[in-house]
Protein backbone atom coordinates (compact mmCIF):
# COMPACT_ATOMS: atom_id res chain seq x y z
CA UNK A 1 0.00 0.00 0.00
CA UNK A 2 1.69 3.06 -1.10
CA UNK A 3 1.46 6.09 1.81
CA UNK A 4 -1.18 7.92 -0.01
CA UNK A 5 -4.56 8.69 0.52
CA UNK A 6 -6.19 8.13 -2.52
CA UNK A 7 -7.97 5.04 -3.59
CA UNK A 8 -11.58 3.81 -4.90
CA UNK A 9 -13.11 1.09 -2.59
CA UNK A 10 -16.24 -0.92 -2.88
CA UNK A 11 -18.15 -2.07 -0.11
CA UNK A 12 -20.38 -5.42 -1.13
CA UNK A 13 -23.92 -4.57 0.15
CA UNK A 14 -25.26 -7.68 2.73
CA UNK A 15 -27.58 -7.96 5.30
CA UNK A 16 -25.82 -9.64 8.17
CA UNK A 17 -27.98 -11.86 11.40
CA UNK A 18 -26.14 -12.70 14.07
CA UNK A 19 -26.92 -14.45 17.07
CA UNK A 20 -25.74 -17.50 18.75
CA UNK A 21 -29.28 -20.27 19.05
CA UNK A 22 -30.95 -17.78 16.43
CA UNK A 23 -30.09 -19.32 13.18
CA UNK A 24 -33.91 -20.56 12.48
CA UNK A 25 -35.20 -17.61 13.46
CA UNK A 26 -33.10 -15.40 11.35
CA UNK A 27 -33.56 -17.23 8.32
CA UNK A 28 -37.53 -17.90 8.69
CA UNK A 29 -37.71 -13.93 9.06
CA UNK A 30 -35.85 -13.59 5.92
CA UNK A 31 -37.84 -15.88 3.82
CA UNK A 32 -40.95 -13.72 4.72
CA UNK A 33 -39.12 -10.67 4.62
CA UNK A 34 -38.13 -11.77 0.82
CA UNK A 35 -41.69 -12.95 -0.25
CA UNK A 36 -40.07 -16.46 -0.95
CA UNK A 37 -42.66 -19.72 -1.91
CA UNK A 38 -40.48 -21.60 -2.93
CA UNK A 39 -37.18 -22.70 -0.82
CA UNK A 40 -33.97 -24.42 -2.25
CA UNK A 41 -32.13 -26.15 1.05
CA UNK A 42 -28.31 -27.07 0.19
CA UNK A 43 -26.64 -28.34 2.64
CA UNK A 44 -24.15 -31.20 3.38
CA UNK A 45 -25.22 -35.28 4.37
CA UNK A 46 -23.14 -34.99 7.00
CA UNK A 47 -25.02 -31.74 8.96
CA UNK A 48 -27.70 -32.24 11.56
CA UNK A 49 -28.35 -29.09 12.38
CA UNK A 50 -30.38 -27.87 9.26
CA UNK A 51 -33.78 -29.66 10.60
CA UNK A 52 -34.23 -27.12 12.45
CA UNK A 53 -33.74 -24.01 10.57
CA UNK A 54 -35.84 -25.96 7.74
CA UNK A 55 -38.58 -26.90 9.86
CA UNK A 56 -40.83 -24.16 9.42
CA UNK A 57 -39.68 -22.73 5.58
CA UNK A 58 -41.57 -23.68 2.45
CA UNK A 59 -38.94 -25.76 1.72
CA UNK A 60 -39.45 -27.26 -2.13
CA UNK A 61 -36.28 -29.35 -2.86
CA UNK A 62 -33.79 -30.70 -0.41
CA UNK A 63 -30.12 -31.01 -2.57
CA UNK A 64 -27.02 -33.03 -0.24
CA UNK A 65 -24.92 -33.46 -3.69
CA UNK A 66 -22.27 -30.89 -2.36
CA UNK A 67 -18.55 -31.49 -3.17
CA UNK A 68 -15.49 -29.19 -2.40
CA UNK A 69 -14.82 -26.94 -5.30
CA UNK A 70 -18.00 -26.99 -7.33
CA UNK A 71 -17.68 -29.80 -10.14
CA UNK A 72 -19.06 -28.10 -13.29
CA UNK A 73 -21.05 -31.44 -14.05
CA UNK A 74 -22.70 -31.17 -10.41
CA UNK A 75 -23.61 -27.24 -10.45
CA UNK A 76 -25.26 -28.33 -13.86
CA UNK A 77 -27.63 -30.89 -11.99
CA UNK A 78 -28.15 -28.52 -9.39
CA UNK A 79 -29.07 -25.95 -11.86
CA UNK A 80 -31.66 -28.03 -13.32
CA UNK A 81 -33.36 -29.12 -10.49
CA UNK A 82 -33.42 -25.93 -9.38
CA UNK A 83 -35.70 -24.76 -12.69
CA UNK A 84 -38.17 -27.84 -12.35
CA UNK A 85 -38.56 -26.94 -8.85
CA UNK A 86 -39.43 -23.00 -10.31
CA UNK A 87 -37.27 -22.09 -6.97
CA UNK A 88 -37.30 -18.56 -5.96
CA UNK A 89 -35.17 -18.37 -2.73
CA UNK A 90 -31.95 -20.56 -1.82
CA UNK A 91 -30.66 -21.49 2.01
CA UNK A 92 -27.70 -22.48 1.99
CA UNK A 93 -26.28 -24.12 5.01
CA UNK A 94 -23.03 -25.41 5.47
CA UNK A 95 -19.64 -24.51 4.61
CA UNK A 96 -17.52 -23.25 1.84
CA UNK A 97 -18.49 -25.94 -0.39
CA UNK A 98 -21.95 -26.05 0.68
CA UNK A 99 -22.08 -21.81 -0.34
CA UNK A 100 -19.93 -22.36 -3.82
CA UNK A 101 -22.70 -24.43 -4.79
CA UNK A 102 -25.41 -22.21 -4.18
CA UNK A 103 -23.45 -19.47 -6.18
CA UNK A 104 -23.15 -21.80 -8.82
CA UNK A 105 -26.65 -21.79 -9.28
CA UNK A 106 -27.35 -18.12 -8.28
CA UNK A 107 -24.63 -17.58 -11.15
CA UNK A 108 -27.33 -18.77 -14.10
CA UNK A 109 -30.52 -18.29 -12.49
CA UNK A 110 -30.13 -15.02 -10.43
CA UNK A 111 -32.35 -17.10 -7.46
CA UNK A 112 -31.09 -15.09 -4.34
CA UNK A 113 -29.39 -16.97 -1.65
CA UNK A 114 -29.70 -16.55 2.36
CA UNK A 115 -26.36 -17.99 3.57
CA UNK A 116 -25.64 -19.60 7.07
CA UNK A 117 -22.52 -20.80 6.98
CA UNK A 118 -20.98 -23.38 9.85
CA UNK A 119 -17.16 -23.22 8.97
CA UNK A 120 -14.68 -20.20 9.03
CA UNK A 121 -14.47 -20.07 4.74
CA UNK A 122 -16.12 -16.63 4.66
CA UNK A 123 -17.82 -17.68 1.33
CA UNK A 124 -20.81 -16.00 2.06
CA UNK A 125 -19.82 -12.58 1.99
CA UNK A 126 -18.07 -12.82 -0.96
CA UNK A 127 -19.13 -12.23 -4.86
CA UNK A 128 -16.44 -14.90 -5.69
CA UNK A 129 -17.94 -17.80 -7.78
CA UNK A 130 -15.28 -20.83 -8.54
CA UNK A 131 -16.03 -24.12 -10.29
CA UNK A 132 -13.63 -26.86 -11.29
CA UNK A 133 -13.18 -29.28 -14.73
CA UNK A 134 -10.56 -31.31 -15.86
CA UNK A 135 -8.60 -28.43 -16.53
CA UNK A 136 -8.60 -26.69 -13.12
CA UNK A 137 -10.70 -24.31 -11.17
CA UNK A 138 -12.22 -21.24 -12.84
CA UNK A 139 -13.10 -18.42 -10.50
CA UNK A 140 -14.98 -15.05 -11.43
CA UNK A 141 -16.89 -12.40 -9.66
CA UNK A 142 -20.61 -11.39 -9.86
CA UNK A 143 -23.40 -9.74 -7.97
CA UNK A 144 -26.02 -12.52 -8.67
CA UNK A 145 -23.83 -15.01 -6.43
CA UNK A 146 -23.63 -12.46 -3.26
CA UNK A 147 -26.30 -14.01 -0.35
CA UNK A 148 -28.56 -11.23 0.67
CA UNK A 149 -28.21 -11.75 3.36
CA UNK A 150 -25.97 -14.31 6.10
CA UNK A 151 -26.80 -15.56 9.47
CA UNK A 152 -23.99 -16.46 11.82
CA UNK A 153 -24.59 -18.85 14.35
CA UNK A 154 -22.40 -19.98 16.70
CA UNK A 155 -24.17 -22.93 17.81
CA UNK A 156 -24.10 -24.02 14.58
CA UNK A 157 -20.32 -24.75 14.48
CA UNK A 158 -19.47 -26.27 17.66
CA UNK A 159 -19.66 -29.55 15.65
CA UNK A 160 -16.86 -28.53 13.64
CA UNK A 161 -14.31 -30.92 14.40
CA UNK A 162 -11.49 -28.62 16.54
CA UNK A 163 -8.38 -29.54 13.58
CA UNK A 164 -10.99 -28.28 10.98
CA UNK A 165 -11.36 -25.13 13.19
CA UNK A 166 -8.29 -24.47 13.42
CA UNK A 167 -7.48 -24.87 9.72
CA UNK A 168 -10.62 -22.96 8.32
CA UNK A 169 -10.46 -19.72 11.17
CA UNK A 170 -6.60 -19.56 9.33
CA UNK A 171 -7.98 -19.57 5.73
CA UNK A 172 -9.90 -16.80 7.24
CA UNK A 173 -6.75 -15.32 8.70
CA UNK A 174 -5.18 -15.76 5.48
CA UNK A 175 -8.22 -13.50 3.86
CA UNK A 176 -7.02 -10.97 6.30
CA UNK A 177 -3.20 -10.62 6.08
CA UNK A 178 -3.26 -11.05 1.72
CA UNK A 179 -5.81 -8.18 1.78
CA UNK A 180 -2.70 -6.01 3.44
CA UNK A 181 -1.19 -6.54 -0.22
CA UNK A 182 -3.78 -7.79 -2.60
CA UNK A 183 -3.92 -5.73 -5.98
CA UNK A 184 -6.82 -3.48 -4.32
CA UNK A 185 -5.42 -3.49 -0.89
CA UNK A 186 -6.48 -0.34 0.83
CA UNK A 187 -6.94 1.01 4.20
CA UNK A 188 -10.17 0.41 4.59
CA UNK A 189 -9.75 -3.15 4.13
CA UNK A 190 -6.64 -3.30 6.00
CA UNK A 191 -8.62 -2.15 9.23
CA UNK A 192 -10.96 -4.91 8.27
CA UNK A 193 -8.37 -7.33 8.42
CA UNK A 194 -6.84 -6.36 11.15
CA UNK A 195 -9.80 -6.47 13.21
CA UNK A 196 -10.40 -9.83 11.59
CA UNK A 197 -7.15 -10.93 12.78
CA UNK A 198 -7.70 -9.79 16.44
CA UNK A 199 -11.22 -11.69 16.64
CA UNK A 200 -9.81 -14.81 15.08
CA UNK A 201 -6.55 -15.05 16.78
CA UNK A 202 -8.92 -14.74 19.98
CA UNK A 203 -11.78 -16.99 19.12
CA UNK A 204 -9.61 -20.11 17.71
CA UNK A 205 -6.88 -20.25 21.08
CA UNK A 206 -10.49 -20.16 23.02
CA UNK A 207 -11.68 -22.92 20.42
CA UNK A 208 -8.84 -25.09 20.95
CA UNK A 209 -8.98 -24.81 24.43
CA UNK A 210 -12.70 -25.70 24.85
CA UNK A 211 -14.37 -26.54 21.48
CA UNK A 212 -17.63 -25.74 23.09
CA UNK A 213 -16.70 -22.26 23.89
CA UNK A 214 -19.86 -19.98 22.48
CA UNK A 215 -17.38 -17.17 22.95
CA UNK A 216 -14.60 -18.61 20.51
CA UNK A 217 -16.88 -19.82 18.09
CA UNK A 218 -18.73 -16.47 18.05
CA UNK A 219 -15.37 -14.50 18.01
CA UNK A 220 -13.98 -16.95 14.89
CA UNK A 221 -17.32 -16.04 12.83
CA UNK A 222 -16.81 -12.42 13.94
CA UNK A 223 -13.37 -12.34 12.08
CA UNK A 224 -14.33 -14.81 9.37
CA UNK A 225 -17.00 -11.98 8.70
CA UNK A 226 -14.39 -8.86 8.63
CA UNK A 227 -12.01 -10.85 6.78
CA UNK A 228 -14.06 -11.90 4.29
CA UNK A 229 -15.47 -8.48 3.60
CA UNK A 230 -11.40 -7.54 3.65
CA UNK A 231 -11.10 -9.92 1.00
CA UNK A 232 -13.95 -9.45 -1.17
CA UNK A 233 -12.51 -5.65 -1.56
CA UNK A 234 -8.84 -6.15 -1.73
CA UNK A 235 -9.01 -9.34 -4.08
CA UNK A 236 -6.59 -12.16 -4.42
CA UNK A 237 -3.45 -11.39 -3.59
CA UNK A 238 -0.28 -13.65 -3.95
CA UNK A 239 -1.75 -15.90 -0.98
CA UNK A 240 -4.76 -16.79 -3.04
CA UNK A 241 -2.92 -17.18 -6.23
CA UNK A 242 -0.66 -20.06 -4.44
CA UNK A 243 -3.76 -21.90 -3.18
CA UNK A 244 -5.97 -21.60 -6.14
CA UNK A 245 -3.80 -23.56 -7.91
CA UNK A 246 -2.85 -26.26 -5.27
CA UNK A 247 -6.56 -26.85 -4.57
CA UNK A 248 -7.95 -26.47 -8.23
CA UNK A 249 -5.32 -28.44 -10.37
CA UNK A 250 -3.61 -30.83 -7.67
CA UNK A 251 -6.98 -31.26 -5.68
CA UNK A 252 -5.61 -30.18 -2.00
CA UNK A 253 -7.93 -29.68 0.49
CA UNK A 254 -9.27 -25.87 0.83
CA UNK A 255 -8.99 -25.00 4.62
CA UNK A 256 -5.58 -26.85 5.33
CA UNK A 257 -3.60 -25.69 2.23
CA UNK A 258 -4.69 -22.42 3.15
CA UNK A 259 -3.27 -23.05 6.54
CA UNK A 260 -0.14 -24.53 5.51
CA UNK A 261 0.71 -22.01 3.48
CA UNK A 262 0.05 -18.72 4.87
CA UNK A 263 3.30 -18.49 7.25
CA UNK A 264 5.51 -19.21 3.43
CA UNK A 265 3.71 -16.29 1.47
CA UNK A 266 4.06 -14.07 5.22
CA UNK A 267 7.98 -14.71 5.28
CA UNK A 268 7.95 -14.09 1.71
CA UNK A 269 6.27 -10.44 1.44
CA UNK A 270 6.61 -9.17 4.85
CA UNK A 271 9.92 -8.24 4.26
CA UNK A 272 8.99 -5.58 1.50
CA UNK A 273 5.87 -4.48 2.73
CA UNK A 274 6.61 -2.27 5.94
CA UNK A 275 2.78 -1.11 6.47
CA UNK A 276 1.46 -4.42 6.07
CA UNK A 277 4.22 -5.83 8.49
CA UNK A 278 3.18 -2.61 10.77
CA UNK A 279 -0.06 -4.14 10.96
CA UNK A 280 0.29 -7.48 11.14
CA UNK A 281 2.89 -7.24 14.65
CA UNK A 282 0.19 -5.04 15.82
CA UNK A 283 -2.78 -7.24 15.39
CA UNK A 284 -0.80 -10.61 16.54
CA UNK A 285 0.40 -8.62 19.15
CA UNK A 286 3.90 -9.78 18.51
CA UNK A 287 7.41 -7.87 17.74
CA UNK A 288 7.19 -8.94 13.98
CA UNK A 289 3.95 -10.47 11.90
CA UNK A 290 5.49 -13.89 11.66
CA UNK A 291 6.15 -14.34 15.14
CA UNK A 292 2.89 -13.59 16.04
CA UNK A 293 1.40 -15.72 13.66
CA UNK A 294 3.86 -18.55 14.58
CA UNK A 295 2.84 -18.34 18.03
CA UNK A 296 -0.59 -18.62 17.19
CA UNK A 297 -0.09 -21.85 15.12
CA UNK A 298 1.78 -23.04 17.25
CA UNK A 299 -1.09 -22.73 20.91
CA UNK A 300 -3.57 -24.15 18.27
CA UNK A 301 -1.55 -26.79 16.68
CA UNK A 302 -2.30 -25.88 13.04
CA UNK A 303 -1.24 -28.26 9.75
CA UNK A 304 2.52 -27.94 8.98
CA UNK A 305 3.09 -29.54 5.80
CA UNK A 306 1.77 -29.48 2.26
CA UNK A 307 2.78 -33.07 2.12
CA UNK A 308 0.50 -34.17 4.19
CA UNK A 309 -2.48 -32.74 2.25
CA UNK A 310 -1.83 -35.19 -1.11
CA UNK A 311 0.78 -32.50 -2.89
CA UNK A 312 3.75 -34.78 -4.27
CA UNK A 313 6.88 -33.31 -4.21
CA UNK A 314 7.38 -34.00 -7.67
CA UNK A 315 4.82 -32.03 -8.69
CA UNK A 316 6.38 -28.68 -7.06
CA UNK A 317 7.81 -27.51 -10.42
CA UNK A 318 4.41 -27.64 -12.27
CA UNK A 319 2.76 -25.93 -9.47
CA UNK A 320 5.24 -23.61 -9.82
CA UNK A 321 4.96 -23.23 -13.39
CA UNK A 322 0.42 -22.90 -12.60
CA UNK A 323 0.99 -19.95 -10.17
CA UNK A 324 3.58 -17.55 -11.84
CA UNK A 325 1.21 -16.27 -14.58
CA UNK A 326 -1.47 -15.70 -11.66
CA UNK A 327 0.84 -13.24 -9.38
CA UNK A 328 -0.70 -10.07 -9.29
CA UNK A 329 1.74 -7.51 -10.80
CA UNK A 330 1.25 -5.53 -7.41
CA UNK A 331 2.27 -8.10 -5.27
CA UNK A 332 5.34 -5.85 -2.88
CA UNK A 333 8.35 -8.25 -3.63
CA UNK A 334 9.18 -9.54 -7.84
CA UNK A 335 8.21 -13.29 -8.05
CA UNK A 336 10.15 -15.29 -9.73
CA UNK A 337 9.76 -19.35 -10.50
CA UNK A 338 12.87 -19.74 -8.59
CA UNK A 339 11.02 -18.36 -5.76
CA UNK A 340 7.85 -19.95 -5.85
CA UNK A 341 9.55 -23.17 -6.02
CA UNK A 342 11.63 -22.47 -2.98
CA UNK A 343 8.33 -21.33 -1.29
CA UNK A 344 6.11 -24.40 -2.54
CA UNK A 345 9.27 -26.68 -1.10
CA UNK A 346 9.47 -25.49 2.29
CA UNK A 347 5.80 -25.65 2.65
CA UNK A 348 5.76 -28.84 1.24
CA UNK A 349 8.46 -30.12 3.86
CA UNK A 350 7.43 -28.01 6.45
CA UNK A 351 10.12 -26.25 7.55
CA UNK A 352 10.48 -23.32 9.05
CA UNK A 353 9.43 -20.09 7.25
CA UNK A 354 12.11 -18.12 8.62
CA UNK A 355 14.66 -20.16 6.12
CA UNK A 356 12.69 -18.70 2.87
P1 LIG B 1 -16.27 -27.45 3.22
O1 LIG B 1 -17.46 -26.62 3.00
O2 LIG B 1 -15.89 -28.42 2.14
O3 LIG B 1 -16.44 -28.22 4.61
C1 LIG B 1 -15.43 -29.11 5.06
C2 LIG B 1 -16.07 -30.30 5.79
O4 LIG B 1 -16.64 -29.84 7.00
C3 LIG B 1 -17.21 -30.95 5.02
O5 LIG B 1 -17.11 -32.35 5.18
C4 LIG B 1 -18.46 -30.42 5.71
O6 LIG B 1 -19.55 -31.31 5.62
C5 LIG B 1 -17.97 -30.30 7.14
N1 LIG B 1 -18.66 -29.31 7.96
C6 LIG B 1 -18.99 -28.05 7.61
N2 LIG B 1 -19.52 -27.40 8.66
C7 LIG B 1 -19.54 -28.28 9.70
C8 LIG B 1 -19.95 -28.20 11.06
N3 LIG B 1 -20.42 -27.07 11.58
N4 LIG B 1 -19.82 -29.30 11.81
C9 LIG B 1 -19.30 -30.45 11.33
N5 LIG B 1 -18.87 -30.59 10.05
C10 LIG B 1 -19.00 -29.51 9.25
O7 LIG B 1 -14.94 -26.58 3.49
P2 LIG B 1 -14.70 -25.03 3.62
O8 LIG B 1 -13.26 -24.90 3.94
O9 LIG B 1 -15.69 -24.37 4.47
O10 LIG B 1 -14.97 -24.46 2.14
C11 LIG B 1 -14.08 -24.76 1.10
C12 LIG B 1 -14.67 -24.35 -0.24
O11 LIG B 1 -15.13 -23.00 -0.17
C13 LIG B 1 -13.67 -24.42 -1.37
O12 LIG B 1 -14.28 -24.94 -2.52
C14 LIG B 1 -13.28 -22.97 -1.58
O13 LIG B 1 -12.83 -22.70 -2.88
C15 LIG B 1 -14.56 -22.25 -1.25
N6 LIG B 1 -14.37 -20.87 -0.79
C16 LIG B 1 -14.84 -19.88 -1.58
C17 LIG B 1 -14.69 -18.55 -1.20
C18 LIG B 1 -15.25 -17.47 -2.07
O14 LIG B 1 -15.16 -16.30 -1.73
N7 LIG B 1 -15.86 -17.81 -3.18
C19 LIG B 1 -14.05 -18.23 0.01
C20 LIG B 1 -13.58 -19.27 0.80
C21 LIG B 1 -13.76 -20.59 0.41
Amino acid sequence: MTDSLVFTHTTLAARVHFGSGLAARHVAAEVEGLGARRVMLITTKSRAAPAGIARDLPVALSWTDVVQHVPVAKAEEARRAAAEADIDLIVAVGGGSTTGLAKAVALTSGIPIVAVPTTYAGSEATDVWGLTDEAGKTTGSDPRVLPVAIVYDAALTVSLPVPLSVASGLNAIAHCVDSLWAPRADPINAGLATEGIRALASGLRSIHADPLSTEGRQNALLGTYLAAVAFASAGSGLHHKVCHVLGGAFGLPHAETHATVLPYVTAFNTPSAPDAERRLADAFGADTGLDGLGALRLDIDAPVALRDYGLAEADVPRAAELILPAVPPSNPRPVTRGDLERLLEAAWAGTPPETL
